[in-house]
């Protein structure tokens, strides 16, 4: 990625959070304490809501420094998004520690940015005809059909293999699809 490309920031910054996702995931899974519970739980949370500020910035292209509106559009999206991140960590924290109320959440900004994603790959797919412009839309096709064990969910198989350890194998080919 050429350093001088404008979005290269958010796709470092979409990275690391990632990154840090999954390994408070990988801590958390491996050692289940109320500490590690929500580290895993507010990276995560850091992890989907990042990926719905940077869809409208990409979409809309609001890296952009022309026309300025841009600019000033994603101050108050930048903006807008911190403050929804201190909410969550704020209600989870100070209020409640509420599984139905994180899991609403996470789907809820999951399902916006997948509608997003969706519309703007038939639009490219329909300008384009290549079928790497349908990609992100197959990406989160799949990341959808994954993201349904987690509602879906069922005892272990075997008493080991349980809904959440399958949704987490099934992150693993989207994640590098997408990296691509
Ligand atoms: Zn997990």
């Amino acid at each position: 990625m050429p350093a001088r490309y404008s979005l290269r920031p958010f796709y470092i910054t979409f990275s690391y959070i990632g990154m840090a996702g999954w390994v408070f995931s990988m801590i958390f899974h491996t050692r289940d304490f109320n500490f590690t519970e929500k580290l895993d739980y507010f990276a995560a949370g850091a992890s989907v809501l990042y990926g719905l500020y940077y869809t409208p910035v990409r979409i809309f292209r609001l890296d952009q420094k022309k026309p300025p509106v841009k600019q000033t559009l994603l101050r108050l999206w930048t903006i807008t998004c911190v403050l929804l991140y201190i909410a969550h960590v704020s209600y989870l924290t100070l209020w409640r520690w509420d599984y139905i109320y994180n899991m609403a959440a996470n789907v809820a900004a999951g399902v916006v940015q997948y509608i997003l994603w969706s519309c703007f790959s038939v639009q490219r797919y329909r300008k384009l005809g290549k079928p790497w412009a349908a990609w992100p839309g197959l990406i989160v096709a799949s990341v959808v059909m994954a993201m349904s064990l987690e509602l879906l969910d069922f005892p272990p198989l075997s008493g080991m293999m349980d809904a959440h350890s399958l949704w987490h194998l099934g992150t693993v080919g989207p994640t590098y699809w997408w990296y691509k």
